[in-house]
């Protein structure tokens, strides 16, 4: 029997690559579902393709146009956000593949993970805004949350076979295009600029995260509530090089990492396929020609967003939901040249003094929160 896979977010970065991987094991995996927000010609041509049963155009205006160019096909067509969350209960949905992008991600994974999916989490919003009532839930349903991003994936697999307690976590991170920026040269980044990562091609919303290091903030958060590790013991190490996807320590101090080529397919294709390991025709490490391997502290100065993560997740409650919020209105504001590269982190510090906290919010209290963030955060833009 093929597993079969809803993607959410089929069309971007992620998605497009998952695809490829189902492809390249289409005796194992199936395209069940597949959605995209507005780009209604690549959903249709990947339809075509691969005929999942159903597919979701989230931008309703355009559910008309993705219908009719459908029609000759056995595919069932839903446009808006509701139907995200309906087509994740499908009974026959084995794995729900989150690659969407932000707080979008929330109310579906919790839908898929309601309804026992197995999760294969790309999607690291929802875990930021939610960490502690997305992996109570998970439990209590015994849905597995399974990482996509490459990170945890590599501490995924530091831990296979381990039944020791982690000491510390080691998260790397390349440190962006800016690594060596002062903090002069940062005043006058362009978007341009920071969308040119240096070693991963990814959606322009992460990519934007990564050059402030926001990115690593929130795979600390990403990592606390995957791995039920604190935030003292998880270490950013800046890496440049994104051969060592990161690793842990055990209380023996023996150091577990995975390495690789940069290739977000492999920790795709894991996600899906563990607890075995499917042969891939990705390119190998070549030990003999590679860069040097380097390791360095990150400079919590210049790249502020960081240290507020570590500061959401010390406070709790809603701090990380309002951190992402404000991040995700920033983020576009940057991208639109509607405010600064470093004006980010000042926004993002004053919507969370300013935006209401809840201790214990409960499903509801996160969408509040992030609608009051949001609006906070644009009335500091403009
Ligand atoms: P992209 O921007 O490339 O793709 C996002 C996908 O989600 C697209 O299919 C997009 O549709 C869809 N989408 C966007 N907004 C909405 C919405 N409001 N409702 C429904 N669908 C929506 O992002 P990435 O693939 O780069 O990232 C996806 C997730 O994976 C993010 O959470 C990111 O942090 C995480 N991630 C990504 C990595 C990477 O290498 N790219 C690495 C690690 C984690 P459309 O195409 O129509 O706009
Ligand atoms: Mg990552």
């Amino acid at each position: 029997m093929k597993k079969k896979i809803a993607i959410l977010g089929s069309t971007g970065s992620i998605g497009t690559q998952a695809l490829e991987v189902i492809e390249e094991h289409s005796d194992l995996y199936e395209a069940y579902v597949l959605t995209a927000n507005s780009q209604a010609d690549l959903l249709i041509q990947q339809a075509r393709r691969f005929q999942p049963a159903q597919v979701v155009i989230a931008d309703e205006s355009r559910y008309d146009y993705v219908s009719e160019a459908l029609a000759d096909l056995p595919i069932q067509v839903y446009a808006g956000a509701d139907a995200l969350c309906q087509v994740v209960q499908n009974d026959e949905v084995d794995i729900v593949l989150t690659a969407l992008v932000g707080f979008a991600g929330l109310r579906p994974t919790v839908a898929a993970i309601k309804n026992r999916k197995q999760i294969a989490l790309a999607n690291k919003e929802t875990l930021v805004v939610a960490g502690e009532l997305v992996t109570q839930l998970a439990m209590e349903n015994h849905a597995a949350i399974l990482p996509v991003d490459s990170e945890h994936s590599a501490i995924f697999q530091s831990l296979m076979g381990e039944q020791s307690e982690i000491e510390k976590i080691i998260l790397t991170a390349s440190g962006g295009p800016f690594r060596k920026f002062s903090m002069e040269q940062l005043q006058t980044v362009t978007p341009g600029q920071a969308l040119k990562h240096p070693n991963w091609d990814m959606g322009a919303k992460i990519t934007i995260d990564s050059a402030s290091m926001m990115n690593k903030g929130f795979e600390v958060i990403e990592a606390k509530w995957l791995f039920g590790v604190e935030a003292d013991r998880i270490q950013v190490v800046v890496h440049p090089q994104s051969v060592v996807h990161s690793a842990v320590q055990f209380r023996d101090g023996a150091v577990k990492a995975q390495l690789g080529v940069p290739d977000m397919r492999v920790p795709i294709q894991l996600a899906f396929s563990y607890p075995i390991r499917l042969a891939s025709t990705f390119d190998r490490l070549d030990w003999y020609h590679m860069a040097d391997l380097t390791f360095e502290a990150p400079d919590l100065g210049k790249f502020r967003c960081l240290g507020l993560a570590f500061e959401a997740l010390r406070q709790g409650g809603t701090m990380p939901c309002v951190v992402n919020a404000a991040n995700e209105v920033v983020n576009l504001a940057f991208r639109q040249e509607r405010c600064s590269f470093l004006q980010m982190s000042d926004i993002i510090e004053s919507t969370m003094q300013r935006t209401t906290f809840v201790a214990q919010p409960t499903l509801d209290d996160y969408f509040a929160i992030d609608a009051e963030a949001r609006r906070v955060a644009d009335e500091l833009i403009a």
